[in-house]
């Protein structure tokens, strides 16, 4: 079945749900119109249709090969590539200066997840490689810039980021890279990177590695690790490839899922490479990198999971089985009462996680375009939300998709069961999603709370205003609030990080579920009541938002009773 990129949703979402005219209205997006905004969406999503949805399978079928130390990617990913590049889809918010489109974050992230939905593994590259564009336009000198930005914008050269080693998976500061200076500016980079995704391809003229490593005189931690871009081959006289660096690809995964996107293991041996940033101070570069890839890895989490609905959609209204409760049905599945709910949940919830990401790219655009610390605030909450709601979304969905083929989605044919083991590493990768639950309870509350309470305002006076003409959509969405508000205040009452930590994921999913409950609020009011997405927002607020209530209680529990449980209750004695 083929893939329809969501166009018109988006548009739906910008208008009606986002606010994304507020980002227009400002002078440094004021080009992103209506018109501007509709062709690039026009256009990708064709893109996605013709050009990366018909090479997924290859992706998983022929996943990517060490052959003699070179990495051979899946059949078709190289023309497909190519086209993402040609159509300058890897730079739409890139800076013009250097090539790219200047598009606010917003569209980029659109762009983002019909690309995920179409082809996960393949777009894991383009991803990689805008996050280092991003990380490359902050920190970088002059010098490295101009060799650098204009090749990875126009796609010529790839991107990656090695951050995770062997002992240093979510505790980054445990790394052991090191790096010495060379006397002439660049530095000697060694030591080994594990699951590095796109490590090596065999269809960009250079890779260009970010890596994390620590100088001689580095403190232990995170505080003492700088940042540095170490390429494949050594530019030349005129940045052009020269001679190849001390650097290769060792061994690849075997994974359970995403075999199309190669995720090696990489070693460096005294590999020339050059700061970005400064000395001791590479965290912050990085971090630069990783705030892009979480939103854009929640993007691929709701980019999977449309794809996965659309199939389940598909198969749903062709197979026959049993008799259809529904006059003037379809006179399949889908007219059944069980198969309706996995359906409804699962378009809702993309709903919900669609409106969630775009929210945080639109806050995301604000702080750039004003330099507004509330919008960066907001951006900054919503960021880890806008991931692991993505990611959880995009598992429940494409499992439920696996749920509505019965048996032929356990069969590989169908395709079906695809998209629940691609997408299933999104909750693991740019930090799980605990350590993302961890960063809202923790860093993200640090302002007492401010950022999350001018979030809830906004709902509380969205809902009531709307009380009058849709009490029973306004009036669970007003409550869900304040009994999210209560429970964000129990957070920030609590001294002891592990009393927050232990209630990190149930209040993080309470925190969407409430956040979803007011874009289809939005949504249903921007439809006067009438119509698909009002029906849709009834279903999510009737049956999905009542579960913020056992979230938010079971977030308020603190962390005595997990550690009343020891080690020897677990099993260990
Ligand atoms: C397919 C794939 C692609 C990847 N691509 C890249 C890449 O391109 N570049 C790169 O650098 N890395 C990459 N990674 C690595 C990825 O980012 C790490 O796997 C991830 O950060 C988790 O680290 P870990 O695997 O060591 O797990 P661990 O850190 O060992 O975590 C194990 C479990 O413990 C939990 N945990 C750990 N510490 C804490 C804590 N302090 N508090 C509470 N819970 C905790 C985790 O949430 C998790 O549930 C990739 C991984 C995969 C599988």
């Amino acid at each position: 079945m083929p893939f329809r990129a969501p166009v018109t949703e988006f548009r739906f979402l910008f208008d009606h749900v986002v606010d994304f005219a507020t980002v227009t209205a400002t002078p440094r997006f004021a080009d992103a119109d209506q018109d501007v905004t509709d062709a690039i969406l026009t256009e990708a999503g064709r893109m996605c249709e013709e050009v990366m949805f018909p090479v997924q399978r290859n992706g998983d079928l022929h996943g990517a090969a060490l052959e003699n130390g070179v990495v051979r990617t899946s059949p078709g990913f190289a023309q497909a590539y190519a086209q993402i590049a040609e159509g300058g889809w890897i730079s739409t918010s890139a800076s013009p200066e250097y090539g790219g489109m200047g598009l606010p974050h917003s569209i980029t992230t659109a762009v983002n997840e019909m690309m995920s939905a179409s082809c996960l593994s393949l777009q894991l590259n383009p991803l990689m490689t805008q996050g280092q564009i991003e990380a490359l336009e902050h920190h970088a000198s002059d010098a490295i810039k101009a060799i650098y930005l204009p090749r990875l914008i126009t796609g010529e050269w790839a991107g990656t980021m090695n951050l995770t080693e062997p002992a240093a998976g979510s505790d980054v500061g445990a790394l052991r890279s090191k790096a010495e200076p060379n006397g002439d500016g660049s530095y000697a980079v060694s030591g080994q990177k594990i699951f590095i995704s796109w490590g090596d391809n065999d269809f960009t003229k250079n890779i260009c590695h970010l890596v994390l490593a620590r100088l001689p005189d580095g403190a232990p931690g995170t505080k003492g690790i700088s940042l540095f871009i170490v390429p494949k081959y050594l530019p030349d006289e005129n940045s052009d490839p020269g001679v190849a660096n001390s650097l290769k690809v060792v061994s690849l995964e075997h994974k359970l899922g995403l075999h199309g996107s190669p995720t090696a293991v990489m070693e460096f041996d005294g590999a020339t490479g050059w700061l970005i940033g400064e000395e001791h101070d590479g965290m912050r570069a990085m971090f630069t990198m990783m705030n892009n890839a979480r939103l854009g890895v929640g993007g691929q989490g709701v980019g999977a999971a449309e794809g996965a609905y659309q199939h389940a959609l598909a198969y749903a209204l062709e197979r026959k089985q049993g008799r259809t409760p529904v006059e003037g049905g379809a006179g399949t599945i889908v007219d059944h009462a069980d198969v309706r709910r996995m359906l409804a949940t699962m378009k809702a919830d993309i709903f919900a996680a669609r409106a969630i990401e775009l929210a945080c790219a639109v806050a995301i655009d604000m702080g750039n375009a004003t330099g507004d610390k509330d919008w960066k605030a907001r951006a900054a909450f919503l960021t880890p939300i806008a991931k692991a709601f993505g990611t959880d979304t995009g598992i429940a969905v494409a499992e439920m998709g696996v749920q509505v083929h019965g048996g032929m989605g356990f069969i590989e044919e169908t395709g079906a069961a695809q998209y629940a083991r691609d997408v299933r590493v999104t909750a693991i990768y740019e930090g799980t999603n605990g350590i993302q639950s961890m960063d809202l309870v923790g860093r993200k509350l640090m302002d007492g709370g401010e950022a999350a309470y001018a979030l809830l305002d906004e709902i509380e006076d969205r809902a009531e205003a709307a009380r009058g003409d849709f009490p029973e959509l306004a009036e669970p969405v007003w409550q869900a609030t304040e009994t999210l508000r209560e429970a964000t205040e129990w957070m920030v009452a609590q001294g002891n990080m592990t009393d927050r930590f232990a209630g990190s994921v149930p209040f993080l999913r309470g925190f969407a579920r409430v956040l979803g409950g007011y874009y289809h609020l939005r949504a249903a009011v921007a439809e006067g009541g009438q119509g698909a997405r009002s029906k849709l927002a009834q279903f999510y607020i009737k049956r999905l938002l009542p579960e913020h209530a056992g979230l938010l209680v079971h977030a308020m529990q603190g962390g005595d009773d997990l550690y009343a449980l020891s080690v020897d209750d677990l099993g260990a004695a």
